[in-house]
């Protein structure tokens, strides 16, 4: 007979069983399977450069609690696996990693050299992350693990491109983007993170050529002035009427600018009377089109000023040049005053460093035709967030969207597909073209750029399926059912996701999205490297155990609500595993030598009626709250009822039925309920501690437990209402209350553990009478109670103590409990200092001074004490009686 090791330890019980599940193939989802209802969730496929975050934990943890509750309730599931190549964010590693090692840039090793490095590199260390999520115990279908730059998802990637330039929603155009200068790219709107930066407002004098006097304008970016090539105002702003047409002289540079007049300038901002600098604003760029302006770029390409301004500002860095342009203007005389001046400032979601609005010529995708569509499906509840404020934000970003810019100026990432013939013809191409449709030109060049990592991602749900292939996977798993994700990435990832379902699919990718909560650390901030208040998860499964660590992060997550986090709280979850070990290997002690037999329903006690009708309510709470995404609620009420129902009553229950001598058939039930609630137990806990729970199982089915060779593929439990007896319930709660209160009047009394009471209860209802008497033997067992007598109606015995329940009042008797002579002793003791404290309060109140001093919330406070002490009082003194 299998026997559970005297403790749990964690590392060798979860290696064994991940290879077990892994051999066995339960995480392979079988396309070709039918008459079932398949299950799929796509994983947030983490960078190919990612370490295992408690952010991950908890993300992936939730995922695998839906798969494996699914996978037990019989539906083929498909958790599908993968990485993402994280465009920007793995060139920097590896540049990162060249420059330290070799002293080299990507540039020194050229365009063919540096991608066989970082190839090198993913090879290297690219499956890391994946490692990590098997020791979390993930169940992916790992056989069909994916990575965005694998042959068929580029292969996707390109027929997306190609299918949506044909439509003319993929354009290239020369317009305002987000330019990095450190990474050197282009930026979506959504890698361009504002911050909020004290900064300066800056008011230049601008000279008219006319030479009368000069107009004034408020610049926060001084260098940019270099590309103005206009002055804006209101052609409402009264101040300015004269002024439109007029020309001024840009200083420094020295070039003449006109004064036009645009209903898009705030006549309350600085003076009403902007710059207009069209290539480096994307506002000014529009009023640059209205105006037919000249657009000057005025930068190189790494944030140093470039040949279109003065001589002495060329080469200069952005900053540098910000600083001598006002010096120089101060001199001039053409500084009319700096003032201190709060605004957004954009930053590169990479490398932090403040980015540029360029004008550059770029690939964009247009976002229109998606747009009501998407806010349609959220409309009909197609598509649902949880929590469901989500929907909201969701809304309010597609209502105000720039079209999206694809394009990145990097190398490790898919080349755009689109050749340049010396005609001036483009060739958008899902094949290497030979020759130029237009011209027979075999001089073609492809785009040197690459598309934005999210271009392969956006296609993920049904990329990893095989498309544009029709498959099998596809037919059985596309639409996904559910998302789990982080919500800082619902605009780069959801929302483009549910575009390219609807576009490629014509079905939005998946029905419900829910956004798991931000791991924080315990003073409320984000885990981050830098301020090392980010444990490393691999450390702490190592520590506490995998089963713990999920336990840990589940709990401390109430849904909508951010997780505080700190190594020391997976106790909770070691506890926790802990106290099921100890609970069934206690049980199957018990279970050792016995034949287990189905009782008659007639053998069942109550107390056993009770833990199944416990179980049943606990099935149905439990289930509910994961299909509901309450995972914390699930979680909380799978804790109460394992640790509180089941292993501090029930087996306390039980534990007189065992005793040698008791009667068989009460044993043979007690053990019977007792086997089949722990091995429902271990299915509900399975999704959330995978481990412990089929190490238990494994044990149990050497007991008789039929059913499925292994955990992860055993039925979930089902709720079955009939079994759900609130009457038996109610018996159960009052006599639960019962032991308790004795339990009380015993400990506030200090009666020694090792001696019997005895009780009398007195109970005017015959139905609790006889609820008492039904369990008699168990509560003398619970309350170590020597005699327990029912009666009707019974005055307080002399020398006990007593207690008021629902529906009964308890009499402990304490004649011979306890040490009478030390007893009075203490409570005199007591009665004295409550006695001293009660005049001192009294004085405080008798006091003219306090009472005129004091606020009426002060002088309640110290009536309140006043008349507890003197309840208190007379309570010992009654005490005191009792052992006189
Ligand atoms: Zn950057
Ligand atoms: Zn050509």
């Amino acid at each position: 007979m299998a026997e559970l090791e005297k403790t749990y330890t964690p590392a060798a019980v979860e290696a064994k069983w991940y290879a077990v599940w892994e051999k066995n193939r339960y995480f392979h989802a079988d396309e070709n399977r039918t008459g079932d209802e398949p299950f799929c969730i796509v994983i947030p496929p983490p960078n190919v450069t990612g370490m295992l975050t408690l952010g991950h934990v908890l993300n992936n943890t939730i995922q695998d609690i839906l798969a494996r509750k699914k996978r037990m309730e019989g539906r083929t599931v498909l958790w599908l696996p993968g990485t993402d190549h994280a465009g920007i964010a793995t060139q920097n590693v590896v540049e990162r990693a060249l420059l330290a090692g070799e002293k080299k840039s990507r540039h020194d090793l050229g365009r063919e050299e540096f991608l066989d490095r970082v190839w090198q590199w993913k090879d290297k260390y690219g499956s890391t992350i994946l490692r990590q999520l098997r020791m979390l115990g993930c169940s992916c279908d790992w056989e069909r693990t994916r990575f965005t730059m694998d042959e068929g998802l580029s292969r996707a990637v390109t027929e997306a491109f190609v299918r949506l330039y044909e439509k003319g929603v993929v354009y290239r155009g020369k317009y305002i983007i987000n330019w990095c200068p450190r990474c050197r790219t282009a930026l979506s709107d959504e890698e361009n993170e504002h911050q909020e930066k004290n900064g300066h407002l800056w008011h230049i004098r601008y000279p008219r050529q006319d030479g009368n006097g000069y107009v004034v304008v408020a610049t926060t970016r001084p260098e940019t002035m270099l590309g103005d090539t206009a002055v804006a105002v209101n052609p409402a702003d009264e101040r300015y009427k004269g002024l439109v047409g007029n020309t001024v002289v840009l200083p420094l540079a020295n070039r003449p600018i006109p004064v036009i007049a645009d209903h898009y300038v705030d006549r309350e901002f600085g003076t009403g009377c902007v710059k207009v600098t069209p290539a480096h604003d994307p506002n000014d760029f529009a009023m640059g089109e209205r105006h037919n302006l000249e657009k000057l770029v005025v930068m190189n390409l790494d944030g140093t000023m470039n040949n279109a301004v003065p001589q002495k500002y060329r080469g200069m860095d952005r900053f540098t040049c910000r600083k001598a342009v006002v010096e120089d203007l101060n001199s001039l005389g053409l500084l009319e005053k700096i003032q201190d001046h709060s605004h957004a400032v954009g930053h590169c979601q990479r490398c932090h460093t403040v980015t540029e609005p360029f004008l550059s010529m770029q690939w964009f995708v247009k976002y229109d035709q998606w747009i009501q569509p998407a806010l349609a499906a959220v409309e009909k509840r197609e598509l649902r967030f949880y929590p469901e404020r989500w929907e909201k934000t969701f809304a309010h970003w597609l209502e105000n969207i720039r079209d999206w810019c694809i394009a990145r100026q990097l190398w490790w990432g898919h080349r755009i597909p689109a050749w340049y013939c010396v005609c001036g013809h483009i060739v958008v191409a899902r094949q290497v073209p030979t020759e130029c449709p237009a011209c027979k030109s075999t001089d073609l060049k492809q785009d040197e750029d690459v598309l934005d990592t999210w271009f392969s991602s956006w296609l993920w749900p049904f990329s990893t399926m095989g498309w544009p292939d029709e498959t099998a996977t596809l037919s059985k798993f596309y639409p996904t059912n559910a998302l789990v994700t982080a919500a800082d990435i619902i605009f780069f990832w959801v929302a483009r996701m549910v575009f390219a379902g609807m576009e490629f699919m014509g079905k939005l990718p998946f029905s419900e999205v829910f956004f798991n909560s931000i791991v924080r650390d315990m003073q409320g901030r984000k885990m981050s490297k830098s301020l090392g208040n980010s444990p490393d998860p691999i450390e702490v499964i190592n520590t506490y155990g995998a089963d713990a660590l999920r336990y840990t992060i589940i709990s401390l997550a109430p849904s909508g609500q951010d997780v505080h986090f700190a190594t020391e709280k997976c106790e909770l979850g070691r506890n926790f595993a802990n106290k099921l070990w100890n609970s069934a290997r206690f049980a199957m002690m018990n279970f050792k030598d016995q034949t287990i037999t189905a009782p008659q329903k007639s053998q069942l006690r109550t107390e056993d009626q009770w833990m199944i009708s416990r179980f049943n309510q606990a099935v149905k709470v439990i289930s509910r709250a994961i299909d509901g995404y309450d995972f914390n609620a699930a979680l909380a009420a799978a804790y109460h009822f394992t640790w509180n129902e089941l292993c501090d009553w029930y087996l306390e229950f039980i534990k007189p039925r065992m005793a040698e001598g008791a009667d068989l058939a009460s044993r043979n039930a007690a053990l019977h309920t007792l086997r089949e609630v722990l091995v429902g137990t271990v299915k509900l806990l399975h999704p959330f501690m995978p481990f412990i729970t089929e190490e238990i199982y494994a044990a149990l089915r050497e007991y008789g437990v039929e059913g499925a060779e292994h955990l992860i593929v055993a039925r979930y439990p089902v709720c079955d209402d009939n079994l759900i007896v609130p009457n038996i319930e109610a018996r159960m709660q009052f006599v639960q209350d019962l032991v308790v209160v004795i339990r009380n009047l015993r400990a506030e009394n200090n009666i020694p553990p090792g001696k019997k009471g005895d009780v009398l209860i007195s109970a005017a209802e015959e139905a609790k009478q006889q609820w008492i008497m039904d369990l008699e033997t168990q509560i003398k067992f619970l309350s170590k109670t020597g005699t327990l007598t029912v009666t009707h109606a019974a005055a307080k015995p002399a020398q006990s103590v007593s207690a008021v329940i629902a529906g009964a009042e308890v009499f402990l008797n304490l004649e011979g409990l306890v040490d009478k002579a030390a007893e009075r002793a203490k409570i005199m003791k007591d009665l004295e200092r409550n006695d001293s404290f009660l005049k001192s309060v009294e004085a405080k109140l008798a006091n003219e001074k306090f009472m005129q001093h004091a606020s009426p919330e002060v002088v309640e406070k110290e009536r309140v004490k006043l008349s507890t002490t003197r309840e208190k009082l007379e309570k010992l003194r009654a005490n005191l009686a009792l052992f006189s």
